[in-house]
């Protein structure tokens, strides 16, 4: 008879967000935090554990209107609405790094690493949960964010859980049929899957936090507005109803390639 040896096995997914124990989400846009990860922070705060969010830019070149939203009217907004989606998920701790959008890659490096990195050490965190290197989308911010935030976990951290966002095969044919209209995925190849074996986190979200994220997302209207009104909600709320996290080190042998995929803003 032969046996895995337990070290070679994958530990189990974690299911329940109470067991993340403090969580600092770090990611480039309003919007990114509450489509990859509302209803793990709601569930996390609901159990009375810490949830902080770090969101780089406040996405105000993100528009196909910029003359009727120019990008400081465009930022207001979409900081208010920031704001009422994290009070959604019941975050009150949150961090702008106030950096221009679409400009993260440009960025001196180093210099956001240790400002990221002080915020980590002062939040001390038991799970970090951001983009992969894939940036979930393609797009170089949310490549530059995972990498910002894996050093600084590195540097500051070290212990701490780091979970990349990604996905998993029901995700990719949920939203199959929506991608020629809405494809906010900027390479072929995109999203990237994960084996459900593979999952280091999948948080399964019950209706009523589905309706929690929803809320969430509809708070930010400006963004998700659209989608939802096309998509037509029950199909937005089956798309977005599981989160899931791939650790960080199972990823690491593949990030060279990833990097590669870089596309502008
Ligand atoms: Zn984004």
């Amino acid at each position: 008879m032969s046996r895995t040896p337990s070290s070679l096995r994958p530990a189990p997914a974690i299911t329940d967000a109470a067991d993340l124990g403090t969580v600092l989400g770090v990611w480039a846009h309003p919007d990114d935090e509450a489509f990859l990860s509302a209803g793990l922070m709601a569930a996390a705060t609901e159990a009375g554990n810490r949830v902080v969010c770090v969101t780089a830019t406040l996405g105000e070149h993100g528009t196909a209107e910029p003359e009727r939203w120019p990008p400081e009217r465009l930022a207001a907004v979409r900081a208010h609405e920031l704001r009422a989606s994290l009070a959604v998920a019941g975050v009150t701790e949150h961090h702008l790094l106030g950096l221009v959008d679409g400009t993260c890659a440009a960025q001196p490096h180093d210099a956001l690493v240790w400002r990221l990195a002080g915020i980590v050490g002062a939040v001390a965190p038991d799970t970090i949960v951001t983009f992969g290197p894939d940036g979930m989308t393609g797009h170089e911010d949310h490549q530059t964010v995972s990498a910002w935030a894996t050093e600084a976990r590195a540097l500051a951290a070290p212990r701490a859980r780091l979970l990349y966002a990604t996905t998993t095969e029901e995700f990719v044919q949920r939203w199959e049929p929506a991608r020629e209209a809405f494809d906010v995925f900027l390479v072929d190849g995109l999203p990237l899957r994960t084996p459900a074996s593979a999952l280091a986190a999948e948080l399964r979200l019950t209706p009523a936090e589905v309706d929690r994220k929803i809320v969430a997302l509809r708070a930010q209207a400006s963004q998700t507005g659209g989608l939802i009104a096309a998509v037509g909600e029950e199909r937005f709320r089956q798309w977005w109803s599981t989160e899931a996290f791939v650790a960080a080190e199972s990823v690491s042998a593949r990030a060279r390639e990833w990097g590669t995929w870089r596309v502008a803003a």
